[in-house]
């Protein structure tokens, strides 16, 4: 499918809504760092909605209800680009695992628990629409995903 504008903050709306009694059950406090005028990608929506899906996913598995589990959901333009970020409190990624992660089928969960495909397929999806998936820290030194796209409606 061509790339279409997306909203952001609706497309993780739609993700978050997935998780809804997970998120009540595990007690997660949900953050948002939206900025006041709503920002839109050049994506497709369902498929970016796979990529915050699997990542808020992953963020919630690696956080423990005892932590006082945080997910952070965050949208800020960047220039021709939008980023969108998703930080846990977890226990974050070892630098030397970091370079692994994107691969497929590399996973630390325990057999039955994760595949290790979410990252390969994300970063494939986030890379054939002309953008990027890459991974920090948070400021709560957990894990950092951090999607770039381009902005619907800016210039190519
Ligand atoms: P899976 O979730 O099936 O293991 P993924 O491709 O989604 O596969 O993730 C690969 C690996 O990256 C995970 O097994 C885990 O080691 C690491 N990882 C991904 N997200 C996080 C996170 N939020 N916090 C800590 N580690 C993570
Ligand atoms: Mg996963």
């Amino acid at each position: 499918d061509r790339p279409t504008a997306v909203s952001a903050p609706a497309c993780f709306d739609y993700a978050l809504r997935l998780f809804q009694t997970r998120l009540r059950e595990q007690h997660v406090n949900v953050a948002h760092d939206y900025p006041e005028d709503e920002l839109w990608v050049l994506a497709d929506l369902v498929r970016l909605e796979q990529v915050l899906v699997n990542l808020i996913g992953n963020a919630l598995q690696a956080m423990t209800e005892t932590d006082g589990p945080c997910l952070t959901l965050g949208i800020a333009r960047e220039g021709k680009q939008v980023r969108m970020w998703v930080d846990d409190n977890g226990p974050g990624i070892p630098e030397q695992q970091r370079q692994h992660i994107f691969e497929p089928f590399y996973t630390t969960k325990a057999p039955g628990s994760g595949l290790g495909l979410g990252l390969s397929i994300s970063a494939r999806i986030i890379d054939d629409l002309g953008g990027s998936l890459t991974v920090t820290t948070s400021p709560q030194g957990g894990a950092r995903f951090v999607i770039l796209l381009p902005e619907a409606g800016s210039a190519p």
